[in-house]
């Protein structure tokens, strides 16, 4: 086993050797940091049966303390965040002092796939257990708030009675597969990815080889370029292979968050059915050599950054398939976001129809009555989105208005402005510890008063505006036209209040690239809706027909 580098003290003019990352394969399996040492000491994927046999009888109280602010993660709970700290304290408590004694509960939803079942049972979980919270998450999950530690054996049992599941909905493991919302019937897609993401959360998530991870490990599979694909740890996107026919392109190496990536291409052509395989190799690199010394440094990003894509490629396919990949062409990527709002007919000649709540912000009485909208209609299939959305699948056409109206009549929209359908946001200073920021609720009042104000302003395509409550990436801002970073500022009276840092210009698709943080452009919150109204009506005003928002 080597031992970790040190830098050379007596020979001052050689080139320091770069300390040990802290990489498995390189023989560093001893912690270098608390969280490594508690993944180490107890995997977490045990902790499950702590929570059912000790912390739900004996309380919040009850629990251990490693657990709580760890392993508790690997089943999708976060304490959330305690009412009435405001955001200018976050950086100055301690964990203890930000903890509520509630949760923030996720429900990993792969491919945010449901059926008609499974969102009357989340909607009920929510009433009974989580005062009515439900949002939906930009990766489509379900986030419950107020979920309390008694209840989590029943919350358990009722949703997997009905087939879902909190398993390392977060923690350093692999979480939630975002596929198309709309997998097997558009007629945009190269390829159904659906038996794939199936296929892996069968064989790998819950596996106690793949938990204990440098960081968590985010993956997107789709026949078409919907889910994002540019920002995940690793992305299988559909393509056309002018000889094998439809199959996948592989991405490593995508993230935001602080160092933010775009991801790689391999350059290789994956088949749907050998996807699981190439997904467990991908994996297993990251696990082995991804960078567990520092946490920051710890996605595998930083890995593909270091290695680049020619010897990721080389090590995945010497060590772990032990076989050549096939060379593949890059996929197809639109020019704008899809986000699946509106009426779009089937391949199969119904229509699915996707519909915009305010920042994915629902509730359990809603997911209900949609529920009952949704079989009124004849459907038994719905699907949420990573644009925070919610779609409607196998509506027959006659069908399609009446839909239309009963969802409207929820606060959810069809036709929604372009406000309401590009505005997404994190959860926030409501029940985030690491918040410093209100979002939801300021993103509720941004739609409404952009609609008010700009309601003479036509543009082609939605712009995207995203709030997120801390420098953290949640609501993806630095791939959106404008993008709201959450943060202290000072305001015209020289007072310290809750605003934004301005990133203008990212986006994905065509043009993938991230906003430009515009030195000292910082808006305060109160002034929000102003400076979003003159920065849409300058580019509504200088704008040739056709053009995006300027990157
Ligand atoms: Fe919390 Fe920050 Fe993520 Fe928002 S971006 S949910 S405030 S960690």
């Amino acid at each position: 086993m080597a031992s970790p580098a040190r830098p050379s003290t007596s020979r001052p003019a050689r080139a320091k050797q770069r300390r040990g990352e802290g990489q498995w394969a390189l023989g560093y399996r001893e912690p270098l940091n608390p969280n490594e040492r508690s993944k180490k000491d107890d995997n977490p994927l045990n902790v499950r049966a702590r929570i059912e046999n000790i912390y739900a009888h004996g309380g919040f109280d009850s629990i251990d303390p490693a657990d709580l602010r760890g392993r508790f993660r690997w089943f999708g709970l976060y304490t959330q965040r305690k009412p009435g700290i405001d955001g200018g304290r976050t950086a100055t408590l301690e964990p203890e002092e930000l903890d509520d004694r509630y949760f923030m509960l996720r429900v990993r939803l792969d491919g945010g796939a449901l059926t008609l079942n499974q969102l009357r049972v989340l909607g009920e979980i929510s009433q009974r257990y989580a005062r009515d919270t439900a949002d939906i998450t930009d990766r489509q999950n379900i986030q419950y708030h107020w979920i309390q530690v008694e209840d989590m054996p029943a919350i358990w049992k009722l949703l997997e009675d009905a087939g879902m599941t909190t398993m390392e909905a977060c923690g350093d493991s692999p979480r939630v597969i975002l596929g198309s919302p709309v997998a097997g019937i558009s007629a945009d897609e190269v390829i159904d990815g659906t038996p794939a993401i199936d296929e892996i959360k069968r064989r790998y998530i819950g596996d106690p080889r793949y938990s204990n991870l440098p960081r968590k490990f985010k993956t997107a599979i789709s026949g078409q370029a919907d889910v994002a694909h540019e920002i995940h740890d690793v992305a299988f996107v559909g393509v056309e292979h002018p000889e094998h026919g439809p199959g996948f392109d592989l991405w490593v190496g995508g993230g935001l968050s602080t160092n933010p990536m775009i991801g790689v291409r391999l350059g290789a052509w994956v088949p749907l059915d050998e996807v699981p395989d190439v997904w467990e190799g991908v994996i297993s690199v990251f696990r082995d050599y991804g960078y567990r010394r520092l946490r920051s440094r710890a996605r595998i990003k930083f890995l593909v950054k270091d290695w680049g894509a020619e010897k990721f490629r080389q090590v995945l396919q010497d060590e772990y398939l032990k076989r050549e990949l096939i060379d593949g062409p890059a996929p197809e990527v639109p020019k704008t976001q899809i986000d699946h709002v509106g009426v779009h007919q089937q391949v199969d000649g119904k229509r699915y129809v996707g519909f915009a709540p305010i920042a994915g912000r629902v509730s359990g009485t809603t997911l209900l009555a949609v529920a009952d909208a949704v079989e009124q209609a004849g459907s038994d299939r719905v699907r949420l989105t990573p644009q925070q959305k919610l779609v409607v699948l196998d509506v027959p056409e006659e069908k399609v208005a009446e839909l239309q109206v009963a969802v409207s009549k929820l606060g959810l929209d069809s036709e929604p402005s372009p406000w309401r359908r590009g505005v997404m946001a994190c959860t926030g200073l409501e029940f985030c510890k690491l918040a410093i920021v209100e979002t939801k609720a300021r993103a509720h009042d941004l739609v409404g008063d952009l609609e008010k104000r700009l309601s003479d302003i036509g543009l082609d395509e939605p712009l995207t505006v995203h709030l997120n409550g801390c420098p953290n990436s949640c609501a993806r801002i630095q791939t959106a036209d404008i993008g709201l970073k959450g943060q202290i500022v000072t305001d015209n009276d020289g007072s310290q209040v809750e605003g934004f840092q301005v990133h203008l210009g990212g986006g994905l698709g065509l043009d993938a690239g991230f906003g430009r943080k515009l030195r000292g452009h910082k808006v305060t919150s109160t002034e929000l809706t102003d400076y979003v109204e003159r920065v849409v009506r300058n580019f509504a005003d200088q704008r040739e027909a056709g053009e995006r928002f300027p990157q």
